[in-house]
């Protein structure tokens, strides 16, 4: 039997990007407006200008790369693993909060605060995702030949994507967008 050499997979590499949208008005109906007019078009799904918007909106995208490297006493080990999750959330920005009363500057701090919440749920689904693929790798790092290790990441690799393919729809249907947990007025 051989015995490979340990591989080192590191943790995945995450990068956060936050991304804000100016509104104004100093009522509920006015900052609803705004953001079904400013708020951005959902990066899934069809992309049409005439789509949609989010008063949210959280992008997620996740990388995994390795090589392998035939070891001279046998067998085949990963090298360079890496997993990088950029994630971009979208959040609206109230330019003109000096003018509001307090009791609506309250009322908007709680649906911005929900609205932030929500978003984060799906960079967590994202971050999880990243984690699997560490974990992945993590499990199986070498193998008796290089064909076979990459035979086996990337069908194990596969599957963890498509497991995640609906992630995100599943979390907004579950979570009615994050209606049910405080982002309406
Ligand atoms: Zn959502």
């Amino acid at each position: 039997m051989l015995i490979y050499p340990q591989v080192n997979i590191p943790d995945e590499i995450v990068r956060k990007n936050a991304v804000h949208y100016d509104i104004a008005g100093k009522t509920e109906r006015d900052l609803t407006k705004e953001m079904n007019t400013k708020g951005p078009f959902s990066a899934r799904g069809p992309f049409s200008k005439d789509g949609p918007r989010y008063w949210g909106l959280t992008t997620p995208s996740v990388f995994w790369t390795y090589d392998t490297k035939q070891i001279d006493s046998g067998g085949c080990a990963l090298i360079r693993p890496n997993v990088v999750v950029t994630i971009t959330i979208i959040l609206p920005h109230l330019t003109t909060s000096s003018q509001a009363s307090g009791s609506f500057l309250g009322k908007w701090m709680k649906l911005l605060n929900a609205l932030r919440n929500h978003e984060e749920g799906h960079a967590q689904i994202a971050i999880k995702e990243g984690a699997d693929l560490v974990q992945l790798m993590r499990t199986h790092s070498s193998d008796d030949t290089c064909k076979d290790l990459d035979n086996y990441l990337q069908t194990h690799g596969k599957a963890i994507l498509e497991r995640y393919e609906n992630a995100d729809d599943d979390y907004d249907k579950r979570t009615n967008h994050g209606a049910d947990r405080g982002v309406h007025w």
